[in-house]
């Protein structure tokens, strides 16, 4: 059930030179409620009055019980002229923003009785995964399914989060993570590394309509490409979830 409440920005940090790490907190103090994959809507009103919103992925780990977390976590990513960026970019510590939510249903479901996630993400398309992480460590032994991260992004230093993903791959051996560089390898290049978009990986992953679930998260037009590529090896389409991050204008 989507609430209504404050948010002041409690800490941040760049995450890539123009991604921004935003942690907020609830100005009335209480935890925020949420299912990892979905969203909240940050409210604002454009320079001539007229109200309007935006909506970020939470990227929060929380203690993987789904019990409430004290912070929300957001990565923004900046968008030439866009009002949102406006707002978010030149938001100080103590600041606060109107914000409702949760929102969404681009999550991980309990009846499904797949082997392998396949996770795919450009840009801050990666955050509903990063909240996942806690959930996915409880169900890959418990349900001895596999996790393939197959993350695009144009060099090493646009990879969100990229270390933490690295560091739970270490922990957890049926997660997998692919970084798709399409401009440029890192100085040194790492296993899982793939040069190219995600496509790359996909098709090296060899998608199997009898085991696999894909999730696709961020650009619209990866989205519809890599959604493409899993219908034609056989996905059924209730297989194949997707959350576009297009400008809620
Ligand atoms: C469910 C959902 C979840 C989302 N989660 C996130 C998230 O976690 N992090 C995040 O950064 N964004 C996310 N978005 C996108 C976000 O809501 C905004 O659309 C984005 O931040 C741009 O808003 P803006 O007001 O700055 O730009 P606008 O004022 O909306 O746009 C300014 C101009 O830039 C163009 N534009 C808008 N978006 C983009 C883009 N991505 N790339 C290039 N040009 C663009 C517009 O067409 C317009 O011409 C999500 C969107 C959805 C629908």
């Amino acid at each position: 059930m989507a609430d209504h409440f404050s948010l002041r920005l409690a800490a941040s940090r760049m995450l890539a030179p123009s991604v921004r790490h935003m942690a907020f907190e609830r100005s009335d103090g209480a935890a925020f409620a949420f299912v990892p994959g979905q969203f909240l809507q940050i409210h604002f009103n454009y320079a001539d009055g007229k109200p309007t919103k935006r909506s970020y992925s939470v990227a929060t780990i929380g203690a993987g019980d789904g019990s409430p977390v004290p912070r929300i976590e957001i990565a923004v990513s900046y968008v030439e002229g866009g009002a949102a960026t406006e707002l978010l970019g030149n938001l100080t510590e103590g600041q606060s923003v109107d914000a409702s939510g949760p929102y969404g249903r681009f999550c991980l479901m309990e009846p499904d009785a797949n082997r392998r996630y396949l996770l795919v993400a450009t840009g801050t398309g990666v955050t509903p995964y990063r909240a996942m992480l806690p959930q996915l460590a409880v169900l890959m032994p418990a349900r001895n399914v596999s996790v393939a991260l197959v993350y695009g992004a144009r060099n090493e230093s646009e990879l969100l989060y990229g270390d933490e993903f690295e560091a739970f791959a270490r922990e957890n051996p049926r997660f997998q993570f692919y970084a798709c560089l399409s401009r440029g390898a890192r100085a040194q290049p790492r296993p899982h590394d793939r040069n190219g978009h995600v496509q790359v990986a996909l098709e090296e992953l060899e998608p199997d309509p009898a085991h696999d679930i894909a999730y696709l998260c961020g650009n619209p037009n990866m989205v519809d490409q890599a959604f493409a590529l899993l219908k034609d090896a056989g996905l059924p389409i209730p297989h194949i979830r997707r959350e576009k991050y297009v400008s809620s204008r």
